[in-house]
């Protein structure tokens, strides 16, 4: 007999509480390239002559988060583009500050990298190495991830074939998008791949509204049963291929 749905060929992947617990990371993130910044501009300050106050000490923590939503909201097609929007406000907070445009361009571009490196200290969930390791014998995989974490200098990536940072397109999901490109890229049908992802509204509703199928990871939701027709509720991605075997029978 025929199957009366076509059989998953491909698998795409949010990244960001997907594959791992975000949370701690973009605090940690956060705080650390702020402090080592703070650090390294007093150390080359006090190497001029005259007074000088400290960067933290003037453009708060507050602030720099107050102003990258700011240029998030006056530069709607750079929204989602986050790489973008936090080197232009920690730029424009240097000159605020007090430094010339060429040292506040300058002190913005040494500290991206440290924002990068904190930015790649994510801690898959044990399962998931294993589990993408065992998926590739049978899916072709890709992520599709609106964080702007360098995924490629993990070695998890190695996994996937694709691999599109949305908010950089700069199309960020629930734009339809990064996930017509992953589609085209990996030649996959919308109806043989499933989306996995923890967002309702950027990872799921985008993903069946192609006619997709889509897990949707909700470890704090009760399981619903007025899900739309295409919708798998998980509460890990460790749960992902039991649904596999499920949807394969
Ligand atoms: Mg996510």
């Amino acid at each position: 007999m025929m199957p009366t749905t076509p059989r998953l060929r491909a698998l795409t992947f949010d990244l960001d509480d997907t594959l791992w617990d975000n949370q701690g990371v973009m605090s940690r993130t956060e705080a650390g390239h702020y402090a080592w910044l703070d650090d390294q501009l007093a150390a080359w300050l006090a190497q001029h002559p005259g007074e000088h106050r400290r960067f933290s000490d003037v453009i708060s923590i507050e602030r720099y988060q107050a102003h990258r939503q700011q240029l998030a909201r006056q530069n709607p097609l750079r929204r989602g583009d986050f790489t973008w929007i936090r080197e232009r406000a920690l730029v424009e907070l240097l000159e605020a500050f007090g430094l010339s445009r060429t040292s506040a361009w300058l002190w913005a571009a040494l500290t991206m990298p440290r924002f990068h490196a904190w930015r790649l200290q994510v801690s898959p969930y044990p399962e998931v190495e294993p589990l993408l390791q065992s998926l590739t014998r049978q899916y072709r995989l890709a992520a599709i991830t609106n964080g702007n974490l360098a995924f490629h200098r993990l070695d998890l990536s190695r996994h996937f074939e694709v691999i599109i940072a949305a908010g950089e397109m700069p199309a960020p999901k629930p734009d339809a998008r990064p996930f017509l490109a992953t589609l085209g890229r990996l030649g996959a049908k919308p109806a043989e791949t499933l989306h996995v992802g923890d967002s309702w509204k950027e990872d799921v509703l985008p993903a069946i509204r192609l006619g997709m199928h889509a897990a949707w990871i909700a470890p704090h939701a009760e399981p619903d049963p007025t899900l739309p027709e295409g919708v798998h509720q998980l509460s890990h991605v460790r749960e992902l291929p039991a649904l596999l075997a499920k949807l394969g029978r």
